[in-house]
């Protein structure tokens, strides 16, 4: 049976002079209207009102009547009508506790405006993609597709490279059933320990990478912002973080699909945004990020191949519980890589015991039908007790 999926597809392209002008526009009428509403939803929260789309976007209107707002009207509504909608959706993650309250988007973050179907024409004959103020854009056309796409986005990497992804909807094909379940440990040393005793090492490069970017960040900080240099610098290091992000990248999608292609149900941990405390060692935090990329790309890939993610509740205790025995150790150390349980004497590795732990916890959930979403399972503090 086919399922029917959204996908989206990424390519390069290169604006011409006059499109990059009305871009730096777009992008920064999207970047406005999105923080101006973001700011204005905010003054209403604390004061315990609650301000949706609808307010907004009827707030926006009367922003554009005024002079000094004026050149809101210079570029295409949608992307800033967009921009609203993205709001809303942050807003909605963040009260349904999925994520994080809803943050400033900055100039030399990566820039983005969405364009629904109303604002761009596509022509499979000759590949011609046609974008509202924009025209046709020059696509390097890396991969083909068949059916029409629903929305087009358009970016700028914070190095200057500009991209557009289209949302295409597609059916694929679901993957064989194996009969196979699995837990995973994600981690920092490596990417992830599996309970039948593998281990996916983190990918090649990526820690002389890191050290370099450390390296070039310290090199930023000496130069005076706002200087010719610090500009310099500053796309160096951007240019060193799109490639660790593209690294990582294509590793995770690799790793990812060949899970999904082995396992039926595969059980790890919920890396609750939320609980992710902002970290300021740079190669923790890059791994962070990585690690709810996996977890979202194994969800999603679960869907599209028919296959199950269970996510455990993080704060399950599935470092300190024996695996063997069931007991419960009260102190285990993050430098601890490997221990014998008091109990009954069983020496463990770190990472693969938890990884036992979290299939256990997430076999232990009586199996449901493949669900569209994956599923919180909550299991509670010290159930093995
Ligand atoms: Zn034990």
């Amino acid at each position: 049976m086919l399922v029917n999926v959204k996908v989206r597809y990424r390519y390069r392209f290169y604006p011409t002079p006059e499109q990059s002008r009305i871009l730096t526009n777009v992008f920064g009428a999207s970047r406005f209207v999105y923080n101006w509403a973001l700011r204005q939803r905010t003054d209403a929260y604390q004061v315990g009102k609650r301000m949706n789309y609808n307010g907004s976007s009827a707030a926006l209107t009367v922003l554009k009547k005024q002079p000094d707002y004026a050149w809101l009207n210079d570029v295409s509504s949608v992307p800033t009508q967009q921009s609203l909608r993205h709001l809303q959706t942050a807003f909605k993650n963040f009260f349904e506790k999925r994520s994080a309250y809803p943050s400033f988007k900055r100039k030399h973050d990566k820039q983005s405006a969405e364009y629904t179907r109303s604002a761009f024409t596509w022509n499979a004959m000759n590949k011609n993609l046609c974008v509202a103020q924009l025209g046709r854009l020059d696509i390097r056309w890396c991969r083909a597709f068949t059916s029409y796409p629903t929305t087009v986005t358009i970016t700028k990497s914070p190095s200057g490279k500009y991209f557009v992804t289209l949302v295409l909807d597609e059916s694929k094909d679901p993957f064989p059933k194996t009969g196979q379940s699995i837990g995973i440990d994600l981690g920092v040393l490596r990417l992830a320990t599996l309970s039948n005793g593998e281990t996916i090492p983190n990918p090649k490069h990526l820690n002389r990478y890191q050290t370099k970017l450390a390296h070039e960040q310290r090199n930023l900080s000496r130069k005076k912002k706002g200087s010719h240099r610090y500009e310099f610098q500053r796309v160096k290091i951007a240019r060193l973080h799109e490639r660790i992000a593209n690294t990582r990248q294509d590793h995770l999608h690799k790793v990812t699909t060949d899970l999904v292609r082995r396992f039926d149900i595969i059980c790890m941990e919920d890396l609750h945004v939320r609980g992710m405390v902002r970290n300021h060692h740079l190669a923790r935090s890059l791994s962070d990020a990585a690690l709810g990329e996996f977890s979202t790309m194994v969800g999603y890939k679960c869907q599209w191949y028919g296959k199950e993610q269970r996510l455990v509740d993080r704060f399950y205790p599935s470092s300190k519980r024996c695996n063997d025995c069931g007991h419960i150790v009260k102190e285990l150390s993050l430098s601890v890589r490997s221990w014998v349980c008091p109990e009954c004497g069983a020496i463990h590795d770190r990472d693969e015991n938890a990884s036992k732990n979290i299939l256990a916890a997430g076999q232990a959930v009586t199996a449901r039908r493949a669900t569209i979403r994956p599923k919180r399972i909550t299991v509670r503090k010290g159930k093995s007790r």
